[in-house]
């Protein structure tokens, strides 16, 4: 969770209300003048857009450093004045569409844009990329999705807009014992979800690198840069699959892309001449991003899960699962039968976000009454819902602390009640202030440019002791290079901070 995110809600409602079915719709193509054929008007694409939005930065957090996001957002926009959604010939709708550019406090390597100009890049993808170049490519192909409505395209073909309704039935579903239940709803938090799995497809891929390339020559870039992050990409899904994003999973193979890119790069540069890299900039921009998983944002060790930034812990029962969201805390069982939610209340008292989450969702209470939470006073209550699977039992129980109302949502089925009271009373009675000193001061590894300052292999660089889960093939990775290469004396690195 993250300290700015205080405002979100607790509770069952993962799905954005209105999601729109589509239909069939004809306009004209932004990047061709044509007709093309769309799942959704562009004034569709403009709400879902702003609906995707707010759920992403709900769910990942945006990353903390207004600077670096005017410096992406700067790039962007460069980059998209070159775009042919700034002809001057382009339909109208299309020209004055304003772009949000985003860096998402994320350690995944990932770039995505939703429908009606929003493009997002993690810090995680901006801390493998070595320079602007490589950044403004990324961007341009971003902006392609979006110009090109891709999404809107693809939704003509799977019928994309009923994919929203699979978010509302998950709880249902994964309780009947669907054994992908705990990755379906680990996964499937909300829309997010689909928008992070969208598969625009091959073809649509190639056109987003065909203009990434162009737009980005056009604004000035050296494109055939960005083949090194075609490298970082393969080298990072064949370390790890789990770490693996869609923009790498969605798309044509990296060695197939990278040979295409250069080949379009040549081109541009026949035509544009003199093409910048700007890596000295990109890096200084850089220096001192978090790198990994942060662990003041909640961390999860030996049993425990740790919040630094709001001072709390809670146990998690041996063998369940953590997922830590930007707005909440995910906890489940193996088996998906018993799941816990932590997030914040709506409301100034426990009783009041209580009486707000049972309007809010309709629940019918069976119970409710004040109860202690570890030293806290809170508030319960419980209810019961029907699903196609059975009844279901809630319970949400909200308490003051530092400030806060939280609670503690947990759900199961009637029948399995009993079995997963204990778990369920055992993690809400456990909260407390962080005891151990050594977690409260917990700090995320920081990214420190250097330069090299003797010829040696990039190993040597390295002191061996990188901490928060990166080892020295992360870093090799990271700076687009392989442990025992030589580097040149003067070459910035990307380091760990000690
Ligand atoms: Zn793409």
């Amino acid at each position: 969770m993250t300290t700015k995110n205080r405002v979100i809600l607790t509770g069952l409602c993962l799905l954005p209300s209105g999601w729109i079915f589509s239909s069939c719709v004809t306009e004209p193509s932004a990047l061709t003048g044509e007709n093309r054929s769309y799942g959704y008007t562009w004034q569709q694409e403009l709400e879902l857009g702003r609906k995707s939005d707010r759920e992403l930065i709900q769910e990942m957090g945006l990353y903390p450093d207004d600077d670096l996001s005017a410096y992406v957002t700067g790039i962007g926009e460069r980059v998209l004045a070159q775009s042919d959604l700034r002809r001057a010939s382009t339909p109208e709708i299309y020209r004055n569409l304003q772009f949000q550019f985003r860096v998402m406090d994320s350690s995944v390597v990932n770039a995505f844009a939703s429908p009606g100009g929003y493009v997002y890049v993690t810090r995680g993808l901006l801390a493998h990329l070595n320079n602007e170049a490589q950044l403004a490519f990324v961007l341009g192909h971003e902006i392609t999705h979006v110009a090109a409505r891709h999404a809107s395209q693809q939704a003509l073909k799977q019928h994309w807009g009923q994919i929203g309704l699979v978010t509302g039935a998950v709880i249902g579903t994964g309780i009947t014992g669907n054994e992908n239940f705990t990755d379906q709803f680990l996964g499937l938090g909300s829309s997010v979800f689909q928008m992070l799995t969208l598969k625009y497809g091959r073809d649509a891929e190639r056109e987003s690198d065909f203009y990434g390339v162009e737009y980005s020559a056009k604004a000035g870039y050296a494109v055939e840069e960005s083949a090194g992050f075609f490298d970082t990409l393969g080298r990072i899904s064949s370390k790890s699959g789990t770490r693996l994003p869609s923009w790498q999973s969605s798309h044509p193979d990296p060695g197939e892309r990278e040979l295409r890119i250069m080949e379009l790069a040549m081109q541009m540069r026949a035509r544009y001449g003199d093409l910048k890299i700007r890596e000295s900039d990109y890096l200084r921009r850089i220096d001192g991003l978090v790198l990994g998983e942060n662990p003041r944002q909640g961390v999860a060790l030996r049993g425990k899960f740790y919040h630094p930034d709001m001072n709390f812990q809670f146990d998690v029962p041996q063998g369940w699962f953590v997922k830590n969201e930007a707005s909440r805390v995910v906890l489940a069982d193996v088996q998906g039968q018993g799941i816990v939610i932590f997030g914040i209340g709506q409301g100034s008292t426990p009783e009041e976000a209580a009486r707000s989450f049972v309007d809010g969702f309709g629940l019918q209470p069976v119970r409710a009454g004040s109860l202690k939470v570890g030293s806290q006073s809170g508030y319960s209550v419980e209810g019961q819902i029907k699903t196609s699977s059975g009844t279901m039992v809630v319970e949400n129980v909200f308490f003051a602390y530092d400030g806060n109302i939280f609670s503690f949502l947990s759900y199961t089925m009637l029948l399995d009640r009993h079995a997963y009271r204990p778990a369920f009373d055992g993690i809400a009675e456990s909260f407390k202030p962080i005891q151990d000193s050594a977690i409260r001061g917990l700090q995320p590894a920081r990214l420190k440019i250097q330069a090299a300052d003797g010829e040696m292999t990039f190993q040597k660089y390295l002191t061996g002791e990188e901490a928060h889960g990166l080892d020295d093939n992360d870093l090799a990775i990271m700076n687009q290079v392989d442990l025992r290469q030589r580097i040149p004396k003067g070459r910035l690195l990307k380091l760990v901070a000690k």
